[in-house]
């Protein structure tokens, strides 16, 4: 495959983007839920509006026209399909993404569809949510609603939006929707979420002919503090769980408890014959990568004894989300894959940064920092690509600016402006005119 087969793309994800949460019928979701506490937004913002991509999907998708974007990758809202999670469709959520996917394929635009990004329905969290083994069967019936509604135009699914990020964050740290914590919580979500992936992905090959199925994953390239045993030990739990903890069971690899003995409870909710049904059927790994994890012993963290030590405390260039911006992680990550056999092809999915964006006088927006972000990122992904990594697609993260979950609206990822105190405009930036310009020349 050359450059130009590749799949170059731009994501986007519901709850960030389509706002109207309570129109046409949709469930509350559990975002909607968890953000109508401004305290638990840390700019206080809430999922109401977003960028109100459910009003202006057709500007967007003509943007992506302008900016030679061929691959479009969004994400389905759960409770705008099943307001309740299960039962009744709802008939006008099923017309918008008619609406959007048409409109795409209008404009020659392939549509690569997120089935879950995040925004669980709030009705099967009151009934325990991720935790619940029952969300296999939840989840099942949804994917089989998407599957037949737009299987005959959607031909590439993803199944998760990083299982390791909702269940982490959302189930054990309890930063983000629905705010639960513990240990307990965190491994039945996560078994589940690994269990759903796999049964997901095979209701997608039963349903859609000619399916390219894939599920998405948070990767980083991991490295000690320094080469203290100690640092070099905890980096290495952090590693296993950062990368491993699901992508092992997703290739059928099983759990990777050896360095991780404080997740042996997963065992207590893993039930006969799970093993084998842990293995998702997936013609490609999506890879999220922003940026590197160092890492340092500390006993004070609690299970893992193991802390991250900031870009800033280091001196390093870091994004407004904190991250560090180090762009040879992202290739350490394809090739630390590329030497798992039992990898299947790989398209990066999602990989941006936050920056603050210049408004020039003339109505232009200056941001220099993210258009370099995406130019050596991209170096990177195509140096690993050179070098054998079967790598088969790109996808910036974002299209435009979002709400970025418990973050708000302040840190800014979009290849596109949005201004939200006038009349949610969209601009397109210095980054969104490159990144065009190098899919066009690629
Ligand atoms: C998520 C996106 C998020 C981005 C930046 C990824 O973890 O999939 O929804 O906006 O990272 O934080």
């Amino acid at each position: 495959m050359s450059v130009s087969d590749f799949h170059w793309g731009v994501s986007s994800a519901a709850a960030q983007t389509e706002g109207a949460i309570l129109e046409d019928g949709k469930g509350a979701s559990i975002w909607d839920e968890f953000s109508k506490n401004r305290k638990k937004i840390s700019d206080g913002s809430n999922t109401f509006y977003g960028t109100d991509f459910y009003h202006r999907y057709r500007e967007d998708i003509d943007i992506i026209k302008t900016l030679h974007i061929p691959n479009f990758r969004f994400s389905i809202s759960w409770p705008r399909i099943l307001p309740d999670g299960t039962g009744t469709i709802n008939s006008k959520g099923v017309d918008f993404y008619n609406k959007v996917i048409d409109y795409c394929l209008e404009k020659k635009i392939t549509p690569w569809v997120t089935l879950y990004h995040w925004d669980l329905p709030a009705n099967l969290e009151q009934k325990g949510g991720w935790t619940n083994r029952a969300i296999i069967n939840w989840f099942n019936e949804y994917v089989t609603v998407c599957c037949e509604h737009f299987g005959d135009r959607v031909k590439n699914w993803m199944v998760l939006n990083e299982p390791l990020a909702f269940t982490g964050a959302g189930y054990f740290l309890g930063v983000h929707a629905p705010g639960k914590r513990g240990l307990q919580n965190f491994v039945a979500a996560a078994h589940h979420a690994v269990l759903a992936n796999a049964s997901g992905a095979s209701i997608i090959r039963s349903t859609v002919e000619k399916a390219y199925i894939g599920t998405t994953l948070s990767l980083s390239m991991v490295t000690p503090y320094s080469n203290s045993q100690k640092n070099i030990e905890a980096a290495e739990k952090v590693n296993q769980l950062l990368n491993n903890f699901f992508l092992h069971p997703i290739l059928g690899m099983g759990y990777p408890l050896k360095k991780l003995k404080f997740l042996n409870r997963i065992e207590e909710v893993i039930q006969a014959g799970d093993e084998s049904r842990m293995k998702a059927d997936l013609d490609f790994i999506g890879v999220q990568s922003y940026t590197r994890e160092v890492v340092k012993y500390s006993w004070l963290t609690p299970f893992i004894k193991a802390t991250m030590v900031s870009a800033k405390k280091r001196n390093a260039p870091f994004t407004e989300m904190g991250w560090e911006v180090f762009p040879e992680s992202i290739y350490h990550t394809l090739k630390e894959l590329s030497k798992i056999p039992e990898i299947p092809p790989i398209i990066i999915t999602e990989n941006g940064a936050a920056f603050t964006d210049v408004l020039l006088p003339d109505g232009t927006i200056k941001d220099t920092k993210r258009k370099e972000y995406f130019q050596h990122h991209i170096e990177q992904v195509l140096k690993a690509k050179s070098e054998g990594v079967n790598i088969k697609g790109y996808f910036a993260w974002s299209l435009t600016d979002n709400f970025e979950w418990a973050e708000g609206y302040r840190p800014r990822f979009g290849l596109v402006h949005i201004d939200y105190e006038n009349n949610f405009k969209r601009t397109i930036k210095e980054s969104g005119k490159y990144y065009s310009e190098l899919i066009l020349k690629k």
